[in-house]
């Protein structure tokens, strides 16, 4: 077999492991941070000052308001603080939405990042940035904006309620699912993505019929976390992404959801033009139909597999099938109108992938 492609690596210092979060003085020391800003949402706040006064004369203090979607007003609050308090760093302790606001700060002023993330969303790993201003959201790519150290503490993620740990996980198989079959897929990255989808997977199904604190569960899930996020960092995407931005954006579903309900019919979309990704999927899953497979994760624990139950209005198919067209995003197998609504009505109807 032929091979042709172009691996890239983004530079970042990972560190994971089960109480790594009293590594994060000795962090911020190597990064040359003196006074760091530490950011969360509202409900993590308790947690962020817990860090702050470990820290001492480390800390700059905590800014706990970040809000989904990165908006550009908090933002703005948080440089303020950022200079008043004489801050030259930034923690970010959270999910998606802190990591976000981390990012936009250093988008403005090039404050270096420590990102300790709690859910598996895997914004930690990325060059991306999207912010909300009036409504409108815009997103970039720039290397201003990956973090510089990242601290994965399983312990963190114990009490990630049980729900979002699905829907969160998905999303994050997603990303991994579509570097493997992506127009810029590489060996290295398959690896990665298979690795990742194989642990969260199997995680996933721990964690959501078994004890939702099981240790091991949790630090297999973070891990397939941070190589799917990987893969988000590095890969590229396909129609599963293209269809959940396309109904995220047209229908307001929720994100992680949305992935949950779509990428078992994506892939089966896709499945009989990427033979070598479905030998790959069916060893990450351990299953002869990934697609089921997956289905099945999010069926057994109870999270919603149709779009149907996200609110998506059924005649609303059309509309979204005409947009996936217009602006199409690379996929492996040929898009066409009659496929996709079939696609997109068994994702709506939550049909089992046959
Ligand atoms: P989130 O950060 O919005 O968190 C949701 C809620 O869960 C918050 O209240 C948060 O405080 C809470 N939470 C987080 N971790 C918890 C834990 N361990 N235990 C209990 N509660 C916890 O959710 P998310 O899914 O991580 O992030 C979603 C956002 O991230 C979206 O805006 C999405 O667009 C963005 N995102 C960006 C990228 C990127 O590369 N730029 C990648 C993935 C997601």
């Amino acid at each position: 077999m032929s091979r042709n492609f172009t691996y890239l690596a983004n530079p970042a210092r990972v560190i994971f492991g089960e109480g790594t979060l009293s590594q994060t003085a000795d962090e911020l020391e190597r990064l040359g941070v003196n006074r760091a800003l530490l950011l969360s949402t509202e409900f993590q706040g308790e947690d962020a000052q817990a860090l702050s006064k470990s820290l001492g004369a480390r800390s700059a203090g905590v800014f706990s308001e970040a809000a989904m979607h990165t908006p550009v007003d908090v933002t703005d609050r948080a440089m303020r603080r950022f200079e008043e308090s004489g801050a030259d760093g930034v923690v970010s302790l959270g999910g998606g939405s802190t990591i976000g606001l981390g990012k936009a700060i250093a988008l403005r002023n090039d404050a270096p990042q420590l990102v300790i993330p709690t859910t598996y969303a895997g914004s930690e790993m990325t060059a991306i940035i999207g912010q909300t201003e009036g409504g409108q959201k815009t997103t970039q790519s720039t290397p201003r904006v990956l973090p510089e150290t990242v601290i994965y503490d399983v312990d963190l993620t114990l009490g990630l309620p049980e729900a979002m740990t699905v829907t969160s996980g998905m999303n994050a198989i997603a990303h991994a699912v579509e570097a493997i079959y992506a127009e810029n897929a590489n060996p290295v990255l398959s690896l990665m993505a298979e690795a990742g989808i194989s642990a969260l997977t199997d995680a996933l199904a721990r964690l959501s019929t078994g004890d939702p604190r099981d240790r091991e569960a949790r630090s297999d899930a973070l891990y397939g976390a941070w190589l799917c996020a990987t893969c988000l960092g590095l890969g590229g995407v396909a129609l599963h992404h293209k269809l959940c931005h396309v109904l995220g954006g047209s229908f307001d579903l929720p994100h992680a959801e949305t992935h949950t309900v779509v990428l078992p019919h994506a892939l089966t979309y896709n499945m009989p033009a990427i033979p070598d990704a479905v030998e790959r999927l069916k060893r990450a899953t351990g299953s002869e139909n990934p697609a089921a497979a997956l289905f099945d994760i999010a069926k057994n624990a109870g999270v919603p597999t149709s779009l149907r139950e996200l609110g998506m209005p059924e005649d609303g198919i059309e509309r979204a099938i005409q947009l996936t067209l217009e602006n199409p995003y690379y996929n492996p197998r040929r898009l066409e109108a009659a496929p996709l609504e079939t696609l997109l009505h068994n994702a709506w109807e939550g049909r089992r992938p046959e």
